[in-house]
Formats: structure tokens, C-alpha cells, sequence
């Protein structure tokens, strides 16, 4: 089948999403159709709590009503080339589509380490697919010794998971020698790996794991001390790599090599096509390097500039970068990191100032469900610009992390942290005297 459209987007996940209905917003006359190779894809941020707190792990399917409701056509289909000159796309049951606009959102695919053993039954790279992952699901609940590999957000919220369905032996190994060591200082790992522990997870810290053991199943791994596990299923939490191939079969600029090279509007080096999400190159907000920060708050906020200015520059952007900013939950712990940590900081070489204040989330703290946060700002210096800052405590830690992302993007200064205006409410938040950004800005000042 031959047909044109206006846009033509590939890959259904939340960026493609995203980018598709922004587009028919800011373009209500244009024909947009939506390339999906996977029949039922999966909300990828709601995966780890497919295994235990989902009743049912189908609730996590990802739909595409919001594309069908704005009169978005949406196919099942793998879009295998891109003819530049012809403008048009080729896919895997030999279709062809013409298009005016292009865009990629084709994503990122799991990283699976070239370890002996890898291809064994039992070991499960996270594909964000339903009925792979209900497979999945389903096997895990079989085993009697779960192992996770990789202590980054997703390999934590995963064993948490995976512990709360009872029965089941967690251990989780991480080569760094903390847990979330690439977004969190230690004191904030250390609360993280203490839950982790006192929920039996057996955690393998500096350890690498080198080699899956078994016939044609896993049943153990070893490490490179030597010492070995017994396991019978894997999942592999190790990151992601840019799903790029596609775009660099058909010679668009692939940057250094981290994502889809793309301008401040996600355009490519073909000005008809556009990238957003994992496959889109990043770059660093304070040293504008290329970085490979991979998450989905970024893919949709890519989605929505590109969906505004497919056509004109209608948005105008100011692309500072990703500041990388996450949260996670962990058996009732929240974490959120923005920006540099302080070891990162010092990692590239800026002359920073911390500052920490821990205190309730409501006042007095004797409220009923009053609990801990602890806040971590990380300033520069001589600018006093803030760079950076962690929250970890109570559930408001995942708000408080997006206002101090906020202020990152504003560059905001320690001052004005120092004197904030904030909403205050004896049962909703910290009280205004003790409030946790304010008085850590006031602990980086004394220590000018
Ligand atoms: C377990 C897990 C938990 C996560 N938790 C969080 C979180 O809490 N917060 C957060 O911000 N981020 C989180 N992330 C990261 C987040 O999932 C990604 O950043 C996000 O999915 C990126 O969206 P995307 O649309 O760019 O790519 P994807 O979600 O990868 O979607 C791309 C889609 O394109 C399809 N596709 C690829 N090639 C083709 C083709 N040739 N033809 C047609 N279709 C194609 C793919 O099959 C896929 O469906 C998590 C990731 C994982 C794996």
C-alpha cells in the first residue's frame, strides 16, 4: 500500500504519544499518522509495579486512546526505512508513507552486557512490551532466587518490588560501590540501601556480576571475586541504549554517538525530520556536553517542542539542557535527585557549597502521618547559583525535587532560596520557619 500524510510519526511510546497530539493541537488541519511496532506496549514507568502492587499487571498497558480521540490514525506496523528523497517510509509488511513531516520516537532499547551466559533461559532484559512482560512476571513468580543487575533507580524500585511478593530469595548487585550512586550522594543510597536490607534484600555492592551459570537455564551467576549465587531468574537493570539505527541507515548526523543529533527545536540535520525522547540526542545543562540521561519526563518535554514547531517556529525554546532530574519510591522512602550531586560537581571540577536541612513534612511534627525530609542543595560558590539538590524522606520529596529542578532551570541563587515564598499548611507541608529548601539554603550561606 502507497499513501501520504502530513506527519508521520514512528514509535508509540510517551514521546511519539506526546509529539502526535501536541502536533494536531498546533495543526488541526494535518493528516497524522502513528507507526507502533508493538501491539500492546506498557506505561515503561509503571513496569517494576506490574510484579506486585498492580492487581493486575494489564493496568500498565499504554494506550493510545488520546491519539484515537483526536482523529490520529495509529498502526501496527515496523517502519524498516526512511527514503529521504522521496520522503517516505518503508515498513516491515511493505507498505510505503509519504510524509511533509517526520518524526522519530523510536526510543531506546536495554543494554545486555556481553557476559558469558547471557543468552540463558531465565535472564530478562526489561522490554517494554505486555505480553513479555506478563511472561516475565510469571516466571519470576516461579523462581526462588531473583537476582537484579544494576542499582540504578530501575533495578531498586524493581527488587522492592519483586521482595513484596513474598517467598521469593531478592539480591541485587550493583558495580558501584552504592545504590543510586549516579543520581544521589551516600547519605540518601545509605536510606535506600537500609530498606532494602531490612526487607531481607541481599544487596552485592562493588561486585560485578561475570558470568550466568547453567545448562540451557540460569542457575547461578558468579562474580568476579570468584564467589557465587544461585539464581534461577535474572533481570537486567543496567540502562539503556538510544534505539538510533534507522535514523543512521538513512545518514542523518549522529552527533557523538549518544542520540539522534537534533537542534534546539529536534530538528535533524534534515530539516523534514524531527526526533524526540531516548533516541534524541541530550546534552548536558551545565557543560553542554553529550550525556545519555534517558527519561520519559524529558521525552515528553522534547515531544511537546517538537509538536509545536513542526511546521513554524511557534514555541520558542531556550534548550538549556537536561538537568536530569528523577525521583524514586522504595518501601515508602521517596528520593529525588536534580542537577549535579555534589560528588558529580566536584567530578567536573566546580567549586560548589553544600548545604542540609532535615526536618518534618508537616507541623508541629506530632500531626498525625508527619514524617522526615531531608533536603541537599549543592550551590556554586563564588556565583551562588544553585546547581544541583536531593530530597529523601517523606512522599513530598517528589514534589520538593521539582521545585528545586525549577529553580535549576531558572538559576535560581541562594538568596533568593534563602527568602522563597511558599505555601504553607499545618497538614500539607513543613511549617514556614523550618521550611527544608529555605533553611539548607541558609546552611550553604553560614558556611561563606
Ligand atoms: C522499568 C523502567 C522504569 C522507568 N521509570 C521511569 C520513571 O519513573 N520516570 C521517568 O521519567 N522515566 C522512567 N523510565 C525511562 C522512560 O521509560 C523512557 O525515558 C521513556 O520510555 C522514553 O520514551 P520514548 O517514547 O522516547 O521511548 P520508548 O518508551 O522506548 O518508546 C519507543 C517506541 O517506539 C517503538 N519503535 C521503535 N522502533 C520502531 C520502528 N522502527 N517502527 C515502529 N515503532 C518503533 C518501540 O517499540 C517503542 O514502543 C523508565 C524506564 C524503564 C525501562
Amino acid at each position: 500500500m502507497n499513501k501520504k500524510v502530513d506527519i508521520l510519526v514512528i514509535g508509540a511510546g510517551p514521546a511519539g504519544i506526546v509529539c502526535a497530539t501536541t502536533a494536531k493541537r498546533y495543526y488541526p488541519d494535518k493528516d497524522i499518522l502513528v507507526i507502533k511496532n508493538v501491539e500492546n506496549g506498557c506505561i515503561p514507568c509503571g513496569i517494576p509495579y506490574m510484579f506486585s502492587s498492580l492487581k493486575n499487571p494489564q493496568d500498565n498497558i499504554l494506550s493510545v486512546d488520546a491519539l484515537v480521540k483526536n482523529n490520529i490514525e495509529v498502526i501496527v506496523d515496523e517502519a524498516t526505512k526512511i527514503n529521504r528523497e522521496k520522503k517516505s517510509v518503508e515498513t516491515i509488511k511493505g507498505d510505503e508513507y509519504g510524509y511533509e513531516k517526520l518524526v522519530l520516537a523510536t526510543g531506546s532499547l536495554p543494554v545486555v552486557p556481553k557476559i558469558p551466559g547471557i543468552g540463558k533461559k531465565g535472564v530478562y532484559p526489561i522490554i517494554k512490551e505486555m505480553d513479555y512482560l506478563i511472561r516475565c512476571i510469571e516466571e519470576v513468580k516461579k523462581a526462588k532466587n531473583v537476582l537484579i543487575i544494576g542499582g540504578g533507580f530501575i533495578g531498586v524500585e524493581f527488587a522492592d518490588e519483586i521482595s513484596n511478593i513474598g517467598g521469593i530469595n531478592v539480591y541485587l548487585v550493583e558495580v558501584l560501590p552504592h545504590l543510586l550512586a549516579n543520581s544521589l550522594d551516600e547519605e540518601c543510597s545509605l536510606l535506600v540501601e537500609e530498606k532494602l536490607k531490612n526487607k531481607g534484600i541481599g544487596l552485592f555492592l562493588n561486585k560485578a556480576c561475570v558470568e550466568i551459570l547453567g545448562k540451557e537455564r540460569v542457575e547461578k551467576v558468579r562474580f568476579q571475586d570468584s564467589e557465587e549465587l544461585e539464581v534461577d531468574a535474572i533481570i537486567l537493570g543496567i540502562g539503556a541504549v538510544p534505539n538510533t539505527k534507522l535514523a543512521a541507515d538513512a545518514g542523518l548526523d549522529m552527533g557523538k554517538g549518544k542520540g539522534i543529533w537534533v537542534d534546539e527545536y529536534m530538528r535533524t540535520s534534515d530539516s523534514d525530520i524531527f526526533v524526540v525522547g531516548d533516541c534524541a540526542g541530550k546534552r548536558d545543562f551545565y557543560t553542554r556536553r553529550d550525556t545519555a540521561v534517558m527519561l520519559a519526563s524529558t521525552a515528553t518535554a522534547e515531544a511537546r517542542v517538537a509538536g509545536a514547531n513542526l511546521y513554524q517556529l511557534k514555541v520558542v525554546r531556550e534548550n538549556k539542557g537536561t538537568i536530569a532530574i528523577y525521583s524514586t519510591y522504595v518501601d515508602g522512602l521517596a528520593l529525588g535527585s536534580a542537577g549535579l550531586t555534589e560528588i558529580s560537581a566536584k567530578r567536573e571540577g566546580f567549586e560548589i557549597i553544600v548545604g542540609n536541612a532535615e526536618g518534618a513534612d508537616k507541623h508541629p511534627k506530632g500531626l498525625p502521618g508527619a514524617s522526615k525530609i531531608k533536603v541537599k542543595l549543592i550551590f556554586s560558590r563564588q556565583s551562588g547559583i544553585l546547581m544541583g539538590g536531593q530530597a529523601c524522606g517523606s512522599i513530598s520529596a517528589g514534589e520538593i525535587i521539582n521545585i528545586i529542578g525549577m529553580a535549576i532551570q531558572q538559576r535560581v541563587s541562594m538568596t533568593e532560596l534563602e527568602t522563597l515564598q511558599m505555601a504553607t499548611h499545618p497538614y500539607l507541608t513543613s511549617a514556614p520557619t523550618m521550611y527544608p529548601i529555605v533553611l539548607a539554603a541558609q546552611d550553604a550561606y553560614s558556611k561563606i
